[in-house]
């Protein structure tokens, strides 16, 4: 950066760098975890027609409420099985503003958001960019090479921080495995001074038996539960996240948000996915059925994959993580270094796109994996 910029800048943003997932053209892209099908083209007729028909009123502000697209959220929630009503609702473009949101109505300078790394690395940097100190709270390496956070550890670094914020991501990224709820529970209790975030990005990949902490919100109005269409709803390119809370919560980032924030296309494409809500779900159980595969085959290889109850798998057992990823670029396949040695984290694509990887990763394994036991 010209020295001239950087002298303007503010001073706790020097020298940071922006976040980057490289956005590169290769034929196997499994580094964001994006949902690899396509919008079904039933569903791309509806959104042509929807934001058709919204084109000529696009000289008028959106509607500010976004009041249509919350209540076809609460009912879209409400089907898990806990009412969700449309005063609880909010929504944004990317669940990344939803929580910027939330940061900027509870954060800010001289307080504290705490996180249990590894985890999302966004949440560090909207903390931080709203002028909240960041707090990197660590998961233990469980038996099996899992990344566990327990409720014991969750407590005592709670109580050690008193923060704010606590973000718990569950399933959580990078490590993709689900949090139980007695940890939310935990955490909640041993904060009493604290907004508790469950970030749900990947929610509707989660295995069987797996519980949402929507169904805590009940009587706990400091916990919000934060979901997005990026995923499992196979819309990244729209932008769209929403949470679940307490309705004067909800109202709170009313007071943050910059008017008309959701335009009026967002609303329009969203409403028109979730008028298909089954249709734009049906991939779901293909995509874990290739994120399960990659956990076996990997096991096969000689290398330890991470339980995942998301849409990619973090495995371990690598010699040098950055070499293995150049080389499977190299192959033409992009997947993610999330910074954890050893360690790289691949999306679940389609069956095409898996065997790509996994046919590469297999070539690469006798040579890259660790020679020690697993
Ligand atoms: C991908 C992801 C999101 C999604 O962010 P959007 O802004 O909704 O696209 C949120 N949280 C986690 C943990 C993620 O991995």
């Amino acid at each position: 950066m010209r020295a001239e910029i950087e002298g303007l800048l503010r001073p706790d943003l020097r020298g940071r760098s922006a976040y980057g997932a490289p956005q590169l053209d290769v034929p196997v892209a499994l580094n964001t975890n994006e949902n690899s099908y396509a919008v079904p083209d039933v569903v791309v007729d509806e959104i042509t027609t929807a934001v058709r028909k919204a084109a000529s009123g696009l000289n008028r502000y959106p509607d500010r409420e976004f009041t249509e697209l919350r209540t076809v959220l609460a009912d879209y929630l409400s089907r898990t099985g806990t009412p969700i009503g449309v005063e609880q609702v909010w929504a944004g473009n990317g669940s990344n503003e939803v929580l910027l949101h939330l940061l900027q109505a509870f954060g800010g300078p001289g307080r504290v958001a705490l996180g249990f790394t590894p985890a999302y690395s966004m949440h560090p940097i909207i903390t931080t960019t709203t002028g909240t100190t960041w707090v990197d709270g660590m998961r233990g390496v469980g038996a099996e090479g899992a990344f566990d956070l327990t409720v014991d550890s969750a407590v005592e670094q709670v109580r050690a921080h008193q923060p704010q914020v606590v973000f718990l991501c569950s399933p959580n990224n990078p490590t993709g495995t689900a949090l139980g709820l007695d940890v939310v529970e935990a955490v909640h209790d041993a904060a009493p001074q604290a907004l508790v975030v469950v970030d749900e990005a990947y929610a509707e990949f989660a295995r069987p038996g797996t519980p949402s902490a929507l169904t805590l919100l009940q009587g706990r109005p400091r916990l919000v539960v934060t979901r997005t269409m990026s995923k499992a709803f196979a819309l990244a390119g729209t932008r769209l996240g929403y949470l679940a809370a307490d309705a004067d919560l909800v109202d709170a980032l009313r007071l943050v948000r910059m008017p008309y924030h959701l335009g009026t296309q967002t609303q329009a494409v969203a409403l028109a996915a979730l008028a298909h809500t089954e249709l734009m779900l049906d991939t779901v159980d293909a995509i874990k059925d290739q994120r399960d595969r990659i956990v076996d085959e990997l096991l096969g290889m000689g290398l330890s994959p991470v339980p995942s109850d998301a849409n990619f798998v973090l495995y371990g057992h690598l010699v040098d993580s950055h070499a293995t990823w150049q080389a499977l670029l190299d192959r033409g396949v992009l997947i993610r270094d999330v910074g954890i040695p050893g360690y790289l984290r691949v999306s679940a694509g389609t069956p095409e796109e898996t065997t790509a990887f996994l046919r590469a990763m297999a070539e690469l394994a006798p040579t890259h994996r660790k020679e020690s036991a697993r």
